[in-house]
């Protein structure tokens, strides 16, 4: 059977079957833990003063068997939060995520030499996904040399992407809708006509790298 269209970070719930797997994002403070399988975390945005009470909310979380990753959570440098305190809170999710081993999802705004130290800092030990990546191939390829994988952010629609469509690494890459009012459907179908490959063998791409980060297949 073939590989279902992973859609590796929303915001939103959607039954999950063969042919469609999504992975929806938890932000502590924000939204209610939930028993589908979901990827839990301390967005930055989202610290809040009781943010001892949030990593220990994080900490029982993330033994949960349906919570497969540990994030949103990273650096944003146009978020209000005190800039030292994001670092904190990073800092302890990425050793829960080390203790419970399970994959991290980073988000990262204007912050990526800055998220890079952090996750060298705390010798991170499970695979890490930048998500919403929209930046440049160079400093995609720094990304990738560090062994990290990345997920492409739907704004790779509009086109002003497609350098990075065609020459990125295609073992480290996820592909996602965030936020956005889009199909992950439209996002695999861009990609494959910008990429010249095949839905068929990006999907078998994407979920083997999938198998990789996760060490299964859903
Ligand atoms: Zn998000």
């Amino acid at each position: 059977m073939s590989a279902p269209f992973i859609n590796i970070h929303t915001h939103q719930f959607e039954e999950n079957n063969a042919a469609f797997f999504s992975l929806p994002n938890i932000i502590l403070g924000k939204d209610k833990l939930s028993t589908l399988p979901s990827s839990v975390g301390i967005h930055p945005q989202y610290i809040s003063d009781c943010w001892q009470k949030q990593l220990d909310e994080l900490h029982h979380a993330a033994h949960l068997p349906q919570v497969i990753a540990i994030g949103e959570c990273g650096l944003d440098k146009l978020s209000a939060t005190d800039w030292q305190l994001q670092i904190q809170v990073f800092e302890r999710q990425i050793a829960i995520a080390n203790k419970v081993q399970k994959p991290l999802i980073i988000h990262c705004v204007r912050a990526y030499q800055e998220c890079i130290k952090v996750l060298k800092k705390e010798k991170v030990k499970v695979p890490v996904i930048f998500h919403g990546f929209n930046k440049h191939l160079q400093l995609a390829q720094q990304l990738l040399h560090q062994g990290y994988y990345l997920s492409l952010d739907p704004i790779l629609l509009k086109g002003k992407k497609d350098d990075l469509i065609t020459n990125l690494p295609l073992a480290y890459l996820f592909l996602e809708t965030d936020g956005k009012p889009i199909k992950i459907t439209d996002v695999y179908t861009y990609f494959c006509e910008v990429r010249k490959i095949g839905l068929a063998e990006l999907k078998e791409l994407v979920g083997s790298n999938f198998k990789k980060v996760f060490k299964t297949f859903v």
